[in-house]
């Protein structure tokens, strides 16, 4: 493992941070065995750094409890955040902080962030309710020791914000496809310029980068003189380049923990060779021309009052179109459309309230993109075929059955 440090008020951290949004669940739960497990081994191999939030669900008193029970807590660091949107007053604020203290079982949090600002709204409101003051209260009373905020808005409000105040740290959204998206390369540097330290999430985009590839993309990677897996190159790329701090990885399956630590052990700075940097760019021009929707799958936007699955409907849409494959439409209404027993979540159901946009950090005008999903991937037969399906399905017996089978089906 390498470390290297991002705030000049804690020891340096793991480039490798572990990403505790989404752990192994079982029957619903989180799988606390299999967790330990990845934790722990992740802690043997040098991870120090660990990132949950307190709306990622069961997240924080998952964490807590492993750290507790196994006596690390004091050889890793912690980051978590508060939805500034969920705070009104003082006491709000208090409320949230004692609660994670308590899931965390801890009494201090390492690096804590403004979860999730998108624009210099939001931070004006953020700072309106005095949440900074308080941050800086606790940073002085020693119970938090960096203060930093998350962020998906545009490069320029990231740069108002660097400017507004005395940042430890910030985390952006960045990958080889996200380059000059967001706060991009140029919100990276910046920070970096001026001393701020920058972890990066959604180093895959969302798993996007990885798994099955296009027939066209898979084509560019194999020019390459060294074969290397998909995450491999996403993860190089990003640690190639000296500014990036932490990158942040879902590490929830066993593979990814021994694929990932494999990489943070042997990447130098500014590596990647002239002959690679042109097959990213070859790459990310090609995912962009074919990729339909820049949905990373986050979920933020839900749930949507009228019941639409908006990342099930974007990753249909965008898969049909990056491998060409027209039966996707067919598993899109079979899955989404409620013929196997779930409710219809399918994209003709939006009532176009507008709630959900406000929520996505990727800015996607989820209205108008969900009535492009709805032509290509709702014909006039879909309708009349899901209520034959429906009808058969419930003849033979096989509604109950069908339902616990297809209920998380996402490609
Ligand atoms: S605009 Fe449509 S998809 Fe978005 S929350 Fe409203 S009904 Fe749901
Ligand atoms: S539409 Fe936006 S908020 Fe919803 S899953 Fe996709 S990226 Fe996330």
């Amino acid at each position: 493992m390498q470390y290297r440090r991002i705030s000049k008020n804690s020891n340096e951290a793991s480039i490798l941070g572990y990403g505790c949004m989404r752990f192994p669940t079982k029957n619903g739960k989180i799988d606390m065995e299999r967790t330990e497990k990845q934790i722990m081994s992740a802690i043997e191999r040098g991870v120090n750094y660990f990132d949950t939030a307190y709306l990622y669900m069961g997240s924080e008193a998952a964490l807590g409890s492993i750290l507790h029970k196994n006596g690390v807590r004091e050889k890793v660091m912690i980051a978590t955040k508060i939805p500034p949107y969920l705070v009104k007053s003082r006491k709000d604020m208090e409320k949230i902080f004692e609660t994670q203290l308590q899931r965390l079982k801890t009494d201090y949090i390492d690096f804590y962030l403004a979860h999730a600002l998108q624009d210099i709204k939001g931070w004006e409101k953020a700072k309106e309710v005095g949440l900074m003051g308080f941050l800086e209260e606790m940073k002085k009373k020693g119970v938090i020791r960096n203060i930093g905020f998350s962020y998906h808005g545009d490069k320029n409000d990231f740069k108002v914000i660097i400017d507004d105040y005395n940042w430890d740290f910030c985390q952006i959204q960045y990958n080889y496809i996200d380059e000059s998206n967001q706060a991009g390369i140029e919100g990276l540097q910046y920070a970096n310029s001026k001393g701020i330290g920058v972890v990066v999430m959604e180093p895959l985009r969302g798993g996007s980068l990885v798994g099955k590839m296009p027939e066209e993309i898979k084509g560019l990677w194999d020019k390459a003189d060294v074969k290397r897996s998909y995450a491999d190159w996403a993860l190089r790329w990003l640690w190639s380049q000296p500014e990036v701090g932490v990158v942040l990885s879902g590490l929830n399956d066993e593979s990814h923990i021994d694929e990932n630590i494999k990489v943070a052990s042997e990447i130098k700075p500014n590596s990647l060779t002239e002959a690679e940097l042109k097959i990213f760019k070859e790459v990310k021009e090609t995912y962009l021309r074919i990729m339909k929707v820049g949905c990373t799958g986050c979920a933020y936007c839900l749930p949507c009052p009228a019941g639409v699955n908006i990342p099930f409907c974007f990753s249909y849409y965008n898969s049909k179109h990056l491998f060409n494959n027209k039966h996707l439409v067919f598993q899109y209404l079979m899955f989404g459309g409620g013929a196997t027993g779930g409710r219809n979540s399918l994209a003709s159901k939006c009532i176009e309230c507008g709630k959900c946009e406000k929520a996505c950090p990727q800015h996607i005008e989820i209205r108008k993109k969900l009535k492009d999903v709805k032509k290509e991937m709702e014909p006039w037969w879909s309708g009349p075929l899901l209520n034959v399906i429906k009808g058969i399905l419930k003849v033979k017996g096989l509604f109950s059955r069908g339902k616990k089978e297809v209920k998380d089906k996402t490609i």
